[in-house]
C-alpha cells in the first residue's frame, strides 16, 4: 500500500487545528495536504523531515524509481490495478494503477475549481512494448540523442509503473502546459495530492529529462510533503540517489 500523511502525524504538525479548520471549509480538498501543516519544532517532535526516504526496486511499490540508470525491473512488468479514473482522457492511455487514479481526480477536481479549467489526462499507463514503439518513432524523427533527452527508452519509463500521469489544460496541447494557469496551479499545488512534478526546470542533469511541467509522478503525499517542505525537487534527491543525466554506455 503507497504511504499516506496519517492523522496521527499530521497531528504532529503545528497547527492541526486550522488544518481540520480549513477543510471543514472546504478549503482544502479532503485527501490533501494543507497549507498550515509544518513540522512540529519541539524535542522529540516527529516530523515528516526527520524521515529517511529510499527508493524501492519492485516497480509495484509507490516509491520505486525509475530512471536513466534504474529501468523498470523486471523489464516486461505490468501492474495488475490498473483502472481508468474519473477524468477526461484524451487518448487510449487512459489507466492508471488505482490509488494515483483516485489522486488524480482529487487534484483535477480541485484544479478545476481553483481555475475553472478542466485537468485532462493526456497519457498514463503505458506498456514497455508501447514504449518501444514510441520510442522508436521520435529516434527515425530526431535522433537518438535528441530523443533521449524526452522521451524514455522502452523498460526506462515511468509510464510503465501506471505511476505516471502526463496532463493538460482540456483545450490545449500538454506540451504547452506549463504556461497555462492549471500548469501553474500543478506546478505549486500537485504535491498536495501526492504528485511530484517529475522533470523540473534547471533539473535536467539529475533527471536527464528536459522540463516536462505536464509529467507527474504519484508517490504519496507522505514523500511530496517532505519534498515540499525540505524544498527538494527530484526524487533522486529525495532518495539520496545518484543523478542520472544519462544512460549508461552500452558499448554499442
Ligand atoms: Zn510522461
Amino acid at each position: 500500500m503507497p504511504p499516506r500523511v496519517p492523522v496521527t502525524v499530521l497531528q504532529r504538525f503545528r497547527g492541526a487545528a486550522v488544518v481540520g479548520a480549513l477543510a471543514i471549509a472546504g478549503t482544502v480538498a479532503p485527501g490533501a495536504v494543507a497549507h498550515a501543516a509544518l513540522p512540529d519544532p519541539r524535542p522529540g517532535g516527529e516530523s515528516v523531515l526527520s524521515r529517511t526516504w529510499t527508493p524501492a526496486l519492485d516497480p509495484a511499490d509507490p516509491l520505486v524509481l525509475v530512471n536513466k540508470a534504474h529501468p523498470v525491473s523486471p523489464a516486461g512488468w505490468a501492474p495488475d490495478d490498473l483502472v481508468r479514473p474519473d477524468v477526461t482522457a484524451l487518448g487510449e492511455h487512459d489507466r492508471l494503477r488505482a490509488d494515483a487514479a483516485r489522486a488524480l481526480e482529487r487534484l483535477a477536481a480541485a484544479a478545476e475549481d481553483a481555475t475553472g479549467h478542466e485537468l485532462v489526462l493526456a497519457s498514463g499507463y503505458r506498456s514497455a512494448d508501447y514504449q518501444r514503439r514510441l520510442y522508436a518513432r521520435y529516434v527515425d524523427a530526431h535522433g537518438r540523442r535528441a530523443a533521449d533527452t524526452f522521451s524514455a527508452r522502452p523498460g526506462f519509463s515511468e509510464h510503465q509503473t501506471g505511476l505516471a500521469a502526463d496532463v493538460a489544460e482540456a483545450g490545449t496541447s500538454y506540451t504547452r502546459f506549463g504556461r497555462t494557469e492549471t500548469g501553474r496551479w500543478v506546478a505549486d499545488q500537485a504535491w498536495r495530492y501526492g504528485f511530484v512534478v517529475r522533470y523540473p526546470k534547471g533539473e535536467q542533469a539529475v533527471t536527464g529529462y528536459s522540463p516536462e511541467p505536464w509529467h507527474l509522478r504519484y508517490v504519496g503525499t507522505a514523500l511530496t510533503t517532505f519534498m515540499h517542505l525540505a524544498d527538494t525537487p527530484t526524487l533522486e534527491e529525495a532518495f539520496g540517489a545518484a543523478p542520472a543525466p544519462d544512460y549508461a554506455p552500452t558499448g554499442g
